[in-house]
């Protein structure tokens, strides 16, 4: 079996969206061992739409096909879907009374448009859609099978499962692909690559890839056969990959943010903390408190953007900000000791820079920032600075590229500094990477 994926919906053809349910039904055919030979994307066109089912037929027999199922009349993919396969569409009764009754629960008539919804190809099957009105259709044909699914991801997600993956099953006989995952922040690209090469020929060079965005490298590695055999493989592959890797590997978890494992780590230590931003203008909040149950462990966070906010809120000294400027180190280490001291955190985090595009000089470029963490005072503190913060690191950076990224980069550092602290494996800078500095730790700065 060779699979092709034709996504429709001509605002696919223009900048404001991007085709993602190739993506994930991808995965799907990966994980049943089915390669996918080619991926199109057509506009609501009948005619185009025909053809090119007509064209990926020559390369591939299972074709998977989303959008254009809607109840509008640019919703045209069942005619052409029936065009291509020279079968008529019908009225299903069936279908119409479903979707009837899907509106009857939300207390609406179903509008007439809809009726188009209930429209099947000769001989198709059904694929119902518990998350919307458009069911799904499966076809076969002597070139091949055709599913049809609606292009709302969520419907499209709801019918992998329900439809595809099981239909897929009983075809892949369990033999399949599966991919494993390691994902590392604040480590080059060209480091992770560095680390994990000696693998590369025990693991196989074609299972294994490297992919990076700004601050998180993705290794990825990829194990085939029978369920039970890839899983445990994969299992082996970790666990080599992670050797190699070390302490930089933060999550083998897709899905996981590194703002859920420093929340893991801080939650199983009973400590908090609480967040001073400047630049990051409450992204490292944001990200915080997008995982589930964070108010465990983060009181909050001030979002210090000007000067007068860094005094009165977190009681930097006006003097540190004339001497040395809002994005420097006295600062951003005063602001995150005023928020772990007036948050009543463990842990304070102090974000200030420059993320441009304006606002850099030659001695602060856009880009710079400076991230302070700070702890409690060490055991037998003198008693007039217990009240006060230890810097438990600063580290000064430059990170290329526009505002947006600045300050993802920025969060992600912040976050990654924290988390090696609390696993007690020495900062980033250890780790080779050249950028930023550590200070000594253990400084007063009450
Ligand atoms: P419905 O009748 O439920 O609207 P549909 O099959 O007609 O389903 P479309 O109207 O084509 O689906 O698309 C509905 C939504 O799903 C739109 O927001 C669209 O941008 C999004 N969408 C469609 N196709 C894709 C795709 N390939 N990848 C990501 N999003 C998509």
């Amino acid at each position: 079996m060779r699979a092709a994926i034709l996504a429709i919906g001509t605002e696919l053809l223009g900048t404001d969206r991007l085709d993602t349910n190739s993506l994930r039904l991808t995965q799907s055919l990966e994980t049943y061992g089915v390669p996918l030979v080619t991926k199109a994307v057509a506009g609501d066109d009948e005619t185009q739409i025909a053809q090119t089912l007509d064209h990926l037929f020559t390369q591939a027999d299972l074709l998977l096909v989303t959008g254009g199922l809607g109840p509008t009349a640019d919703d045209v993919t069942r005619q052409a879907v029936a065009r291509a396969l020279r079968r008529d569409l019908c009225f299903d009764d069936d279908v119409a009374t479903g979707i009837e009754a899907k509106f009857a629960s939300f207390g609406m008539r179903m509008p007439q448009v809809n009726r188009r919804q209930a429209e099947v190809i000769d001989g198709a099957t059904v694929l119902a859609n518990p998350r919307g009105t458009a069911p799904g259709l499966r076809c076969d044909d002597e070139r091949g099978t055709v599913f049809l699914f609606p292009g709302v991801p969520t419907e499209l997600e709801g019918m992998i499962v329900a439809d595809l993956e099981p239909w897929l099953a009983e075809r892949s006989g369990g033999a399949g692909r599966e991919r494993g995952m390691l994902k590392v922040a604040s480590l080059p690209e060209s480091t992770v690559e560095e680390r994990i090469a000696p693998a590369y020929a025990e693991l196989g060079r074609e299972n294994v890839s490297v992919l990076a965005k700004a601050g998180e490298i993705r290794v990825q590695f990829w194990a085939a056969g029978a369920p039970a055999e890839r899983r445990q493989r994969l299992a082996q592959m970790a666990a080599r990959l992670r050797g190699l890797l070390g302490d930089a590997v933060f999550t083998d978890r897709e899905d996981e943010d590194l703002a859920a494992v420093v929340g893991d780590l801080l939650r199983r230590r009973g400590e908090s903390l609480a967040s001073a931003e400047s630049c990051t203008g409450g992204w490292l909040g944001r990200r915080i408190t997008a995982v589930a149950g964070s108010s465990d462990y983060y009181p909050g966070g001030v979002v210090s953007y000007s000067n007068a906010v860094k005094e009165d809120f977190l009681g930097v000294p006006a003097a540190l900000l004339a001497e040395h400027g809002a994005v420097s180190e006295p600062v951003a280490v005063a602001m995150a000791a005023g928020a772990r001291e007036r948050l009543g955190a463990t842990y304070g985090i102090g974000i200030t820079g420059v993320a441009g595009p304006g606002g850099g000089s030659e001695e602060k470029p856009v880009g710079t920032v400076h991230l302070a963490l700070v702890g409690p005072p060490a055991a037998g503190a003198r008693s007039e600075d217990a009240a006060g913060s230890a810097l438990v690191e600063h580290r000064r950076v430059r990170f290329p590229g526009d505002r947006e990224r600045v300050r993802w980069m920025s969060t992600q550092l912040a976050l990654e500094m924290l988390r090696r602290h609390l696993l007690g494996v020495g900062s980033i800078a250890g780790e080779g990477n050249a950028e930023g500095r550590r200070s000594g730790a253990e400084a007063g700065v009450a």
